[in-house]
């Protein structure tokens, strides 16, 4: 059996890491999107079971307790977890798996799976990141103001993701995707049972 592997991209918010996401879903059919579970109520398009699992705090501290995810994190008030079963699945059964995670539960999954591909996704610039995030909603002062410092100290994270992509275009920056996809799954390791068939 073909060995699975698990994307894990993470981008500060405003960087258009859902539209990257979504696209490259769509051209990679046998990539699975590993849906989590939060608190926090859809917005307008979305679905339960496709883009989340939206639960009340209660049943996701219930996960919680009952050791359901594999990591989970507050996020402006809001949980977020990646399900442990869906993770084991997908990769016992050797398909790969595509995971939109903020640097904090990127670096527990790292930790946990020792394996894993790593992308962070920025956008054209600095300037640029600031302006998407002043613009997003209609908030306080204040919730901009926290909004940029998880933003910096998310930044921060970058040092120990593998890969980087600058969406300065959606179709490059998908393109970039595709091809980090393509190229790991032709590492030596993933293909050691082909390898090891091929040999025999
Ligand atoms: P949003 O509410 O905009 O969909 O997501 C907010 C943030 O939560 C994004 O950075 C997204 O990557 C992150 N996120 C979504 N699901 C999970 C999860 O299961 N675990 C963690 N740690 N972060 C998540």
């Amino acid at each position: 059996m073909k060995q699975g592997l698990f994307l894990v991209v993470s981008a500060p918010s405003g960087a258009g890491k859902s539209s990257i996401c979504q696209k490259m879903l769509e051209l990679c059919p046998k990539l699975n999107f590993s849906i989590s579970y939060t608190t926090r109520s859809p917005r307008p398009g979305e679905k339960d079971g496709k883009d989340y699992y939206f639960v009340s705090r209660e049943n996701f501290i219930r996960r919680v307790g009952r050791g359901e995810f594999v990591e989970w994190v507050e996020n402006f008030g809001n949980l977020y977890g990646t399900s442990r079963k869906t993770m084991e699945k997908h990769l016992a059964k050797g398909k790969d798996l595509l995971l939109d995670v903020e640097p904090r539960g990127a670096k527990k999954i790292k930790k946990v799976f020792k394996k894993g591909i790593f992308v962070f996704i920025l956008p054209p610039s600095r300037a640029d990141l600031m302006k998407r995030l002043k613009r997003r909603g209609h908030e306080s002062k204040e919730v901009i103001k926290t909004r940029l410092a998880q933003a910096e100290s998310e930044l921060r994270e970058i040092s120990w993701y593998d890969y980087v992509i600058f969406n300065k275009d959606l179709d490059k920056a998908v393109e970039q995707l595709k091809a980090i996809y393509i190229a790991e799954k032709c590492r030596k390791a993933i293909l050691a049972r082909e390898i090891e068939a091929f040999m025999k």
